[in-house]
This record gives C-alpha cells, sequence and structure tokens, in this order.
C-alpha cells in the first residue's frame, strides 16, 4: 500500500538525525545508516543532540562517514538523548525550527517512541518540514513495525540474567520472582520468559490474577520442583512483583522467595545482530523514503519487508502485540 503523506517532492540538500526518548540498543547503528546513506546520496547530514532539546538550544555537530566509524557495536546513542518539555510548547516547537533553518536542515529522522513519533508528527505538520521516524524502543510497542530497535537486544539480556539466576534458584531451591521492563507492553516478559524457560509468566495485557500463579505453583509443587522462576512484566497489573511475591509467601510459606528486578541493565549493551541489521535496513529505508518524498510516516519491518506507515496511522492504531500462539505455547511448556 503506497503511504498516504507523499507530499510535493522537495529537493533535500541536508538531513538532520537526532535520537529522542529512552534509548535503544540499535540507535547507533541506525544513526550510521543514516549519516552513510544519505552522503552515498550527496546530502550532508547534522546530528542534533539531545532529542528535542538540542533543536531548541542549536546543539548540532556535522556528520561525515568517520564520524559513524565503530559504533554499529555500541549500545545508547552517540548523540545523546533526552525528555524535553519546552518541544511540547508552540514557542519552544518555533524556536526549535529557527535553528533547523539556520543550519539549513531540510528534513529530518527521528529515532525514538511514541512521544518521539508524536512530537515530529506535531512538528512536521506544523513547519512543513519532511520527517521520517525509526522505531527506537526495547519495549516493542509501536504499531507500523514487528520489531522495534532493542527489542531483540533486551531479549537476549533478559534471558541472560534469567540462566543466572536459575543457577542460584536450582542450587538453594529456591522460587525467583524476576521483573522485566515493560509498563504497558508484556512482549519482553513473554519472549524471554519462554525464551528462558521461567515456570510462569505474569503479563500487563493478560490478567491471569494470583489465583492463576497459585494453580501454576501448586502443580509445580505436585511435579516435585523444587525451583521456580516466575516472570513479571513492570507493568503487570497484580500490584507488582513485591505484591506477588508477599503473596505468594503468604500461601507458601515453607518456599524460599526472592524477588530481582533487572531494571535498565536490560537498556544498554552491544546491540544484537538482528538488531544491528534491523538498524541498518532502517536507517536506509528513512533516507531513501524521504528522497522519495515520502513524509510523517515511520519506517518499520513487516515480516522480511521494510513498510513504511504514516504517523498518524501508527499513533492511533492500537495493536495487541503479543503473539497468541506464543502465549498458548508458553502455558504448554509450563506444564
Ligand atoms: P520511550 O518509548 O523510551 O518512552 P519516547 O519517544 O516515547 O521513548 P517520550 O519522553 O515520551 O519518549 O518522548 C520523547 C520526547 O518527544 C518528549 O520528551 C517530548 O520532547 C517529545 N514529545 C512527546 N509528546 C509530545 C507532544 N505531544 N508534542 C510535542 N512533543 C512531544
Amino acid at each position: 500500500m503506497e503511504p498516504k503523506n507523499y507530499t510535493d517532492l522537495k529537493k533535500i540538500t541536508k538531513i538532520g538525525v537526532f535520537t529522542s526518548g529512552g534509548d535503544a540498543p540499535g540507535m547507533n547503528a541506525a544513526i550510521r545508516a543514516v549519516v552513510r546513506t544519505a552522503i552515498y546520496n550527496d546530502l550532508e547530514v547534522t546530528g542534533i543532540y539531545r532529542g528535542y532539546q538540542g533543536m531548541i538550544d542549536g546543539d548540532f555537530t556535522a556528520m561525515n562517514r568517520r564520524s559513524v566509524s565503530s559504533i554499529i557495536q555500541k549500545g545508547g546513542t552517540i548523540l545523546k538523548s533526552a525528555r524535553c518539555l519546552d518541544f511540547r510548547t508552540k514557542e519552544g516547537r518555533q524556536q526549535a525550527f529557527d535553528n533547523i533553518q539556520k543550519e539549513g536542515i531540510d528534513a529530518l529522522v527521528a529515532i525514538g517512541g511514541d512521544g518521539t513519533f508524536t512530537g515530529a508528527n506535531v512538528f512536521s505538520t506544523e513547519f512543513n518540514i519532511p520527517v521520517m521516524c525509526i522505531p527506537g524502543t526495547i519495549d516493542n510497542d509501536l504499531y507500523g513495525s514487528d520489531y522495534t530497535l532493542g527489542y531483540d537486544t533486551a531479549n537476549n539480556t533478559v534471558i541472560e540474567a534469567i540462566d543466572k539466576i536459575r543457577d542460584t534458584a536450582s542450587s538453594h531451591n529456591r522460587v525467583f520472582f524476576v521483573e522485566v521492563m515493560g509498563r504497558d507492553s508484556g512482549c519482553i516478559a513473554l519472549n524471554a520468559g519462554v525464551g528462558g524457560g521461567a515456570e510462569a509468566i505474569l503479563l500487563p495485557e493478560v490478567n491471569t490474577g494470583i489465583d492463576g500463579l497459585v494453580e501454576e505453583i501448586e502443580f509445580a509443587e505436585e511435579r516435585q520442583k523444587t525451583s521456580m522462576i516466575v516472570i513479571i512484566a513492570e507493568g503487570d497489573k497484580n500490584g507488582g512483583v513485591y505484591q506477588v511475591s508477599k503473596q505468594v509467601k503468604e500461601k507458601f510459606p515453607h518456599l524460599d522467595v526472592k524477588v530481582s528486578i533487572l531494571g535498565h541493565l536490560q537498556r544498554g549493551g552491544a546491540p544484537s545482530s538482528f538488531d544491528r541489521v534491523l538498524a541498518t535496513r532502517m536507517g536506509y529505508t528513512a533516507v531513501n523514503e524521504l528522497l522519495k518524498g515520502n513524509t510523517r510516516a515511520t519506517v518499520g519491518l513487516r515480516g522480511t519487508a521494510m513498510i513504511t506507515t504514516p504517523l498518524e496511522e501508527a499513533l492511533n492504531t492500537k495493536e495487541f502485540k503479543l503473539d497468541e500462539e506464543l502465549l498458548e505455547i508458553a502455558n504448554i511448556m509450563n506444564k
């Protein structure tokens, strides 16, 4: 399907690229791909530091092929990231526009999550500047791409942590409650839970309640399981990891119950092979789509193909991103 936002093809000479919102592994690989694809197409590139804040402050750097050498393997973002309240105001955005005009930037590539997409959509509409977004967030909670940048790496990080926790759990016959990131999205919990062989998984999207978990534990006990790993997404609706573990301890006083919150380590680290390649494809596609006149859209992966989706549609479509079959499989594997 042709994106709806093709505009009159404007000659683009200089692209501004920035990262915004929470950092995610693969953002650097995406910056590198944007810079190199742009230069290949005889465009100039300006790096904008700290997302929308850097736009308002005029915090820019000229980028060339060498400025993105040796960053494909690095976590975080060399352009830094920030959350910027002023960009939510008309005055802030006007200041940002004045600065990018002065710099000669005539198109933008924004890498970030849904807040970043919202800001890009508002800004592009107000000032008629072409913009293409790249979904960068470990949560995998954006419409328009099967996978967001950083999600695969975060899953690998969580699985590695589960493996290590399991060593302790099985040595001491313990039940570990492991909290993973995902305030509204259980994607990491489900995927890493299945990949790490968790005995139970609690997700924000599926409210099994404590009773379901109690049944799982009773069943595990019947099978003489001596240790267990329960994965709980941050946004679980049963009161959070401490509350859940407390309730379980009250029901099963003989169990040695421990809590582990993985926290920000899930956001860092070298991107996986999958994320590096995805980021490179997304950066390449973002620049090429801008050159074709596509604007106010996000690039994404559907199946094996690169696609674009208008930001309006991406921001307004609610998608149940959990793989229903994987949910079913997780239940069978726990039995
Ligand atoms: P993450 O998924 O990690 O939270 P995000 O991109 O959603 O990433 P946010 O902090 O929500 O992170 O958004 C990034 C920035 O986008 C905000 O700090 C703000 O500057 C800008 N932004 C968000 N919403 C709006 C809006 N309605 N209007 C203008 N700018 C916005």
